[in-house]
């Protein structure tokens, strides 16, 4: 156990310590042995042990105190293996079957240009869930990721984290109180995703860190900016200064949103016929339906059919 009131400085590996998937340069590696003479120093990565000794040394477990590749899902402390945790150990055959099959059974429905081999991969601490499947071609991926992409480009801003057309439905469809889901960062999200229980990210290793009685723990890490959405925030001042007056703000397109009074979209034009006498009023349009994901595309591109999934 670390010594009372002790600090721990923890380091992300990619884009932090290292380029990314490089090598650390001996600048970065002098200097963390330098704070390490003050402070107790950690590493925490996402990739697998092997991949963080190649970017970190083969010592790379004496060099700091704490090692956690995987997140912390895999944990050594002064340079001894101290745990590992798996997908497979913590949600349990059952489940991790009932996810698999269900994202086998929801590929099996789908119509794509083309389609290759595994679908679902499994990993120590994820399932790597992707529709086209990971054996696919340069080219193949590049043509399922473009299909993709304008497909989430039809749904509109339906989400604020990434998630692309194909992925995004079945996403959609699985979301489950115990599991995360993100794109697969490692392939640049093109034809895949993530599934993990939650918390199974950088913030992992605090639960094996809790035991320690650090007084505090500093994290470096490129990516610990919450992600700014511009127009998102801008929006939000406005309906918070403008609150209460009736207006509508409304974020569509690429580049800028709409203001408007409360009530004037395609509803304005019945209080116009509300004059007239109809006994009923059918209207016809293309998006009617109850925001429900998995039948976006099929309303919009009657060729690559997800209808009727679930
Ligand atoms: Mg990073």
């Amino acid at each position: 156990m670390a010594g009372a009131g002790e600090v721990l400085c923890l380091f992300d590996v990619d884009g932090t310590l290292t380029a990314a998937r490089q090598k650390v340069t001996s600048d970065m590696a002098e200097f963390l042995q330098n704070l390490r003479k003050k402070v107790k120093v950690g590493v925490v990565g996402g990739s697998d042990f092997e991949k963080i000794k190649e970017q970190l040394g083969d010592d790379v477990v004496e060099k700091f105190d704490f090692v956690f590749p995987e997140n912390g899902l895999v944990a050594y402390k002064d340079g001894k293996f101290l745990s590992r945790q798996s997908i497979h150990a913590h949600l349990g055959e059952d489940l991790l079957q009932e996810i698999i099959n269900y994202c086998l059974a929801y590929i099996a429905k789908l119509k794509l240009p083309k389609k290759r081999g595994t679908f679902v991969e499994f990993r120590n601490g994820m399932l790597n869930v992707s529709p086209i499947g990971r054996n696919c071609t340069q080219e193949e991926r590049i043509e399922f990721y473009e299909l993709d992409k304008s497909l989430r480009m039809c749904m509109g801003t339906m989400t604020t984290t990434y998630t692309s057309g194909y992925s995004h439905f079945l996403f959609c469809s699985m979301r489950r109180p115990r599991l995360a889901l993100q794109p697969a960062l490692h392939t640049g999200g093109q034809i895949s995703f993530d599934v993990f229980p939650n918390g199974w990210d950088k913030t992992y290793c605090l639960g094996i860190l809790e035991k320690e009685a650090f007084s505090q723990i500093y994290f470096f890490g490129d990516k610990t900016m919450p992600k700014e959405h511009f127009r998102d925030k801008f929006v939000a001042d406005l309906r918070k200064e403008f609150d209460g007056k009736g207006l509508t703000f409304s974020i569509g397109g690429q580049i800028s949103f709409d203001v408007f009074p409360n009530g004037w979209d395609k509803t304005y034009c019945l209080g116009i016929l509300e004059k007239e006498a109809f006994s009923q009023i059918y209207f016809f349009g293309d998006k009617t339906m109850p925001h429900k994901p998995e039948v976006v595309p099929w309303l919009r591109n009657g060729a690559y059919s997800t209808a009727n999934i679930r």
